[in-house]
């Protein structure tokens, strides 16, 4: 299945060989994520990078993925900068910006408008994520962390355990994580949040038509020990009404006493970020930044080498990437974080 000039709506486009191509090309451009080696295989082409709802990680990725390639990003902010604030119509901004790139990233809050803004235009549009719809090249990341953590650790993602916590509900990476799980065998979804948050019901039934085992808990369990992957999700503040009440608390924290006393040893923690840091949020602790098992910034770094592997497949250049491939003379880190394991070499 080619991806060649196609709009990334949702993960839905993907089948399991395209999911196998993509993260080998990502394995292929990782020495590029990590500064070790540079291509120009983009050089020319132009990424309009559009974000109409908030966003640090996911801009930021997109703009240095596509400038690691060699290509140039232009880009907006938010409703008060751009045209849409003169009352300009999506078709107008998409038509419009189709002349200027040659792919666009778009992050709006509804659902449905990412779509609706590629329909109109000849150039690929990557949805970054639109309301509580899908953010599919996050998943395709969470995906890839979990594939890479697992054959770190000598598992499969056929077999095995999942758990997703939090706001199932307006969680769009949850959604879209989901829906790429249930392409492999044989696995369990276990479902940690209060009721109101629930995962829909449409997505707990594709779970369970897809002949894989679906628990479903308000709370963690004393002990969790088939767990391979533990997911946490913020509560989607800016998707709540005033009056939303849950029963969220002190208990519902992964924390590092949590993690100790419910899960193995192997465990993957993983979050798609931003943890919500007010004490009220009951977020996934920083209490765990030091532990081996928190994979969240390896998690966050994989969006580089993903979405890198995106571009060259949608533009068409992915087999030009071996040849293009050069040293950097620069200096280069071999760990970012103080806490970080040194980048595997080779
Ligand atoms: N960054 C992710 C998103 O845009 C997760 C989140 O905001 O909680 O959906």
């Amino acid at each position: 299945m080619s991806i060649l000039g196609q709009s990334i709506l949702s993960v839905d486009q993907f089948d399991r060989d395209a999911i196998q191509d993509l993260f080998r090309i990502a394995r292929l451009l990782e020495p590029v994520a990590q500064r070790r080696q540079r291509t120009d295989i983009l050089s020319g082409a132009v990424l309009a990078n559009l974000f109409f709802e908030a966003s640090t990680r996911t801009r930021l990725s997109f703009c240095a993925a596509f400038q690691r390639l060699g290509g140039s990003v232009s880009d907006t902010t938010g409703f008060t900068f751009s045209s849409i604030s003169k009352g300009e119509s999506l078709y107008d901004s998409s038509r419009v910006i189709a002349g200027y790139a040659d792919v666009i990233a778009l992050r709006h809050p509804e659902e449905g408008s990412v779509k609706t803004f590629a329909e109109r235009i000849n150039i690929p549009v990557i949805n970054a994520g639109d309301g509580i719809g899908e953010h599919p090249t996050q998943s395709l990341l969470d995906l890839y962390t979990i594939d890479k953590e697992f054959s770190r650790i000598g598992k499969t993602i056929d077999n095995s355990t999942v758990l997703i916590f939090g706001d199932l509900k307006h969680g769009r990476t949850v959604h879209s994580l989901v829906k790429l799980l249930v392409k492999y065998r044989s696995m369990k979804f276990v479902l940690v949040a209060p009721s109101e948050l629930a995962l829909p019901s449409d997505l707990q039934t594709l779970i369970v038509e897809q002949g894989h085992q679906l628990e479903i808990c308000t709370h963690f369990k004393s002990a969790m020990k088939d767990v391979d992957v533990v997911y946490a999700t913020r509560l989607q503040k800016e998707r709540l009404s005033a009056d939303f009440k849950t029963n969220y608390g002190e208990e519902m924290t992964i924390n590092k006493a949590l993690v100790d006393k419910t899960f193995t040893s192997d465990v993957v923690i993983m979050h798609p970020l931003p943890r919500d840091s007010a004490q009220t949020a009951f977020d996934l602790s920083t209490d765990l930044n030091t532990d081996p098992r928190l994979a969240i910034f390896r998690q966050a770094d994989n969006g580089i080498p993903v979405r890198m592997a995106l571009f060259t497949m949608i533009l068409g250049v992915a087999d030009n990437i071996a040849g293009s491939l050069k040293d950097v003379q620069w200096h280069s880190p071999r760990k970012t974080g103080k806490d970080d394991a040194e980048f595997p070499v080779g």
